[in-house]
């Protein structure tokens, strides 16, 4: 079966479906491969050297923003720099630069959250990218923290949470499987009571409906890795394009292969044949 596995066609983001484990799918152009029963095989992608944008299909030279041609990364909202920094929406200011986007995007509700995926870190995702946006960063478990009215006001509730919390994985021990133990129940209420004066003027500003606490409860999360990595080397198709291994485990958005590691998300629009050697 597995032999029969030679697919060409353009990277996305891989699909996962939460479990434990995480089940993983490959998306290659319209194919769609589950990768779990992979593992333990060699498996080889071959980059061919064009980038299509996952907006407009154009071919370009470079990636932006992980998929994007120039034009696009200049003309759509969901690459302007406040979707990396939410606290700097400027719909308000009547300058988004797709504001029917921003209208089904950005201002609809929003969790912020607490996670752990390389130790505690809070983040925030809308609603409907539960449990998506903790399976990207890896995460083995996580909690929903508050629910807020829009993208800028998680924003802000973000940046007073940063004040005492990563807002990053660190990515290198989150694929090590270096991560402590974490109660994340305590520490929510902990994170609540030190962000209390905070939610309180922005709740004053904002209305007191727009930042709600919420007691949802938390999801663990397993990954299907065989073996974790003791190094971790990374793969890089603009600098080889040809990467080869045994797949040794899944986690996040990357593959994790004997010979490196290869984070999917990052080479979204390229075109690739993806084999399976066994
Ligand atoms: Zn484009």
């Amino acid at each position: 079966m597995s032999e029969s596995i030679d697919v060409t066609g353009r990277l996305r983001k891989m699909p996962a479906q939460a479990g434990d484990p995480v089940a993983y799918t490959l998306a290659v152009g319209d194919t769609r491969i589950p990768l779990n029963d992979l593992i333990g095989q060699t498996v080889r992608l071959d980059f061919d050297g064009v980038i299509r944008c996952i907006h407009c299909d154009r071919t370009t030279k470079k990636s932006f923003n992980q998929g994007y041609c120039y034009p696009c990364f200049r003309k759509l909202a969901a690459c302007d720099s406040c979707i990396m920094s939410p606290e700097k929406c400027h719909y308000h200011q009547g300058t988004c630069r797709e504001p029917e986007w921003g209208e089904a995007n950005c201002m609809v509700e929003h969790v912020v959250y607490l996670a752990n995926s390389s130790g505690l870190k809070v983040g925030i995702t809308r609603g409907s990218q539960v449990p998506t946006r903790w399976i990207d960063q890896g995460a083995v478990t996580a909690i929903p923290m508050l629910r807020v009215a829009s993208r800028y006001l998680s924003g802000l509730v973000e940046v007073a949470c940063k004040n005492h919390v990563a807002d990053r994985t660190n990515w290198r021990a989150m694929l090590k499987g270096d991560v402590p133990e974490l109660d994340l129940v305590q520490e929510r209420r902990k994170m609540l009571e030190l962000i209390e004066d905070d939610l309180a003027q922005l709740r004053a500003k904002h209305g007191q409906d727009s930042i709600r606490v919420v007691e949802e409860v938390s999801l663990g999360l397993g990954y299907p890795v065989q073996v974790w990595p003791s190094k971790v080397k990374t793969h890089n198709l603009d600098k080889t394009p040809e990467v080869e291994g045994l797949l040794e485990g899944i986690k996040g958005q990357y593959l994790m292969l004997d010979t490196g590691v290869i984070n999917i998300r990052k080479f979204t629009g390229y075109e690739v044949r993806f084999r399976v050697l066994d």
